[in-house]
């Protein structure tokens, strides 16, 4: 899906993503990044084929189909299916195109271990635990079973085991993530018990930052590889610094007018000047995927970069249109971009902050942003 039709400018810098990667790689040496949804809106080809350069062999995506497209785009190295098989018709996708399933039920494994027979080599899988999310995977008291299982079936080479982590940006919950990783820790006797030594794989972009022990085989960044940093605001805020956010966007404004003191403006007329107010009218709207929540009665939440000022959202966000306070920059004209994430200088807008005003986090700001057209640039070689 992408929107193609739109004023809206989206660039992604591939310089930002392949420095993060860098950066993490210092944490957790080996690192197989996390390109679902496009890349969490950034292009998944583009992002792979850049972090490749960078050292990475191996991805993970959401569904089959992102895996294949990922073969077919020319990326080679090893691509886990985090979502497992949807159904059945994806197994015979995942011989094909050498894609690895994060298997969940026993009957995915049952459906590949049928599948290799016919093809006359076993399939790569991995297996996906359930250590506190309790969202998809096998339960710790599966594990042995689960394990022999592996073991002993000749259609099934098991590649990776691996849990996911429910709170380990919040350092309130440390524990629970603690925790976690004991359960993971009991799987991962449990496999060796029996003799297999697959990849152990349990930490996401904010355990690689604040507890890098947790990195085991290899580990799983993803948001903190777009440049967003997972203890924002927060005591381990410091574990994220040096994170380059890579996507910025922006839209040309319409117009820049002068209004009164007391007009209303804008549908419903949700904000009123309450002085002399130089209103510039940008090009994004919630068509855009600039979300309504950014429309404010006050103007004085979220805001845009104009010539490198914060310029205040007034009013509601309309459809492909949204007003904003150029007062103080008085040589806003049409044509001049107004940033809504990133832009030039020491106020640019930084991921975290935009999901705030958006009531929301970076993943889905940059996953919305990024339906719209793309243009990508690498800054180190501008
Ligand atoms: C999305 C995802 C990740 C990456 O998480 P971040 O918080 O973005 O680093 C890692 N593992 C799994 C299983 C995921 O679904």
């Amino acid at each position: 899906m992408s929107i193609d039709y739109n004023a809206l400018d989206v660039v992604v810098d591939l310089a930002a993503i392949r420095a993060n990667y860098r950066l993490l790689s210092t944490k957790v040496p080996r690192l197989c990044p996390v390109v679902k949804s496009d890349a969490y809106g950034h292009g998944l080809v583009e992002v792979a084929r850049a972090l490749r350069a960078e050292g990475a062999r191996e991805f993970c995506v959401g569904v089959t189909a992102e895996a294949v497209k990922l073969k077919r785009g020319g990326i080679p190295g090893d691509v886990y299916a985090l979502l497992g098989l949807i159904d059945e018709d994806e197994a015979a996708d995942c011989f094909e195109y050498d894609v690895i399933p994060v298997c969940h039920r026993l009957d995915q494994l049952e459906t590949l271990a049928i599948l290799s027979s016919g093809m006359g080599k076993p399939a790569r899988v991995a297996v996906k635990f359930d250590c506190g999310m309790r969202r998809l995977g096998f339960r710790e008291n599966e594990a042995a079973g689960l394990a022999m299982f592996l073991r002993d079936t000749p259609g099934l080479s098991l590649v990776a085991v691996m849990a996911h982590l429910a709170c380990a940006d919040n350092p309130a919950q440390a524990d629970f993530t603690a925790e976690q990783a004991i359960r993971f820790g009991e799987v991962e006797a449990a496999f060796r018990e029996v003799g297999l030594s697959p990849n152990f794989s349990l930490a996401n972009s904010a355990a690689i930052l604040s507890a890098p022990h947790l990195g085991l085989d290899f580990a799983r960044p993803g948001v903190a590889l777009y440049g967003a940093n997972p203890f924002d605001g927060g005591e381990l805020e410091d574990f994220g610094q040096g994170l380059r956010p890579a996507m910025s966007c922006s839209a040309p404004l319409l117009s820049v007018r002068d209004l009164d003191p007391g007009e209303p403006l804008g549908y419903g007329g949700l904000f009123r000047t309450h002085r002399p107010t130089r209103v510039g009218v940008a090009a994004a709207g919630y068509a855009d995927c600039v979300s309504r929540g950014l429309s404010s009665s006050d103007g004085q939440g979220a805001a845009m970069l104009v010539r490198g000022e914060r310029c205040f959202v007034l009013g509601r966000v309309s459809m492909q249109m949204t007003m904003i306070d150029v007062t103080n920059v008085p040589e806003a004209r049409p044509g001049d971009r107004a940033y809504i994430l990133g832009g030039e200088g020491q106020e640019a807008i930084r991921p975290e902050e935009l999901a705030k005003w958006w009531g929301t986090i970076p993943y889905e700001v940059f996953c919305l942003l990024g339906l719209n057209r793309r243009r990508f640039i690498d800054s180190d070689s501008a």
